[in-house]
């Protein structure tokens, strides 16, 4: 028995760090997306043993989220089968993208599928967890706006639908890295700042009238505040999309991705095209 499964990528059309906890995490606020673009997760029921097949593209041991999927999984059902997992990796590594949280979603969802969906959704938000703070957006997917670490999320209903450019050049960015600068550059977030939720119905609105012209002005990232500064490429891709006419471009996540919002496929394409015209890595999609 096979099942595959699609590991979509996140970006983050919101995204505010509001405290620091005891244990050493953020809390956060964020809007987070998922696109067309994906990993795919092959997954195959066996007589017995594990196996990760990642084409040598990454690590395919303990440290794989994949693989820590896979034994939050039978630590909660109890009975573990064989599985032999191939994973397909195109969404670009430590780019802010979600592409291990999500590739560990994705092993949930099939070992439950090939489980006879022993387990419901927030069953598996809560192995998810476990996992790392996205993991649990990336089993839900679609639109949430998501509190806590990023565990706690609110799936939003509505018409949002836009055509997304996601560009990336050079190296990746260590999340912990980009959270030490932000505590160095807010002072520990000793204070709990209060704007980031201030527009969060405004958010739900727009999304739910699904117009892009009313969304753009209320999408931000924190995270902008520091990595751009040491990261020339990320402003200049952000240049780069708005040239190439999207309505609005950010960085995802703790970057150094980088997305532009089309309004129709076509200029979402050409600016693809005149990226990688550029050099960079560049994918059109759309959001799922
Ligand atoms: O949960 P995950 O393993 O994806 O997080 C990676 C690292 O990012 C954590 O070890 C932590 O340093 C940082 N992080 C954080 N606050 C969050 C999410 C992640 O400080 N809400």
């Amino acid at each position: 028995m096979t099942h595959t499964e699609k590991a979509y990528a996140k970006i983050n059309l919101t995204l505010d760090v509001t405290a620091k906890r005891a244990d050493g995490y953020h809390e956060l606020r964020t809007l987070m997306q998922t696109v067309s673009l994906c990993d795919t997760l092959t997954v195959t029921r066996t007589e017995g043993g594990y196996t990760l097949d990642t084409g040598g593209v990454l690590d395919a041991g303990e440290s794989n989220l994949v693989t820590r999927a896979m034994r939050c999984y039978f630590e909660a059902s109890q009975k573990p089968f064989g599985v032999a997992v191939r994973l397909e990796k195109n969404i670009p590594m430590q780019a802010g993208l979600g592409g291990g949280s999500a590739d560990a979603a994705a092993m949930l969802r099939a070992l439950n599928a090939l489980d006879g969906n022993r387990f419901p959704t927030d069953e598996l938000c809560r192995m998810a967890a476990r996992i790392g703070a996205d993991v649990p957006f990336c089993v839900v997917g679609g639109t949430c706006l998501c509190s806590g670490i990023g565990e706690v999320i609110e799936p939003l209903t509505g018409d949002f639908h836009a055509y997304v450019v996601v560009a990336m050049r050079g190296e990746g960015v260590s999340t912990p890295a980009a959270f030490a600068a932000l505590d160095a550059r807010y002072g520990g977030f000793g204070a709990c700042r209060e704007e980031a939720t201030a527009n969060e119905s405004a958010l739900r609105f727009a999304m739910r009238v699904g117009e892009l012209s009313g969304l753009v002005p209320l999408l931000y990232n924190r995270f902008e505040s520091v990595i751009e500064p040491i990261r020339p490429d990320v402003a200049a891709l952000k240049q780069s999309l708005l040239a190439s006419g999207a309505l609005h471009a950010q960085m995802s996540g703790s970057g150094p991705a980088v997305f532009g919002l089309f309004a129709t496929e076509r200029e979402a394409m050409r600016a693809q095209d005149a990226l990688r015209e550029l050099g960079a890595t560049a994918f059109a999609c759309e959001t799922v």
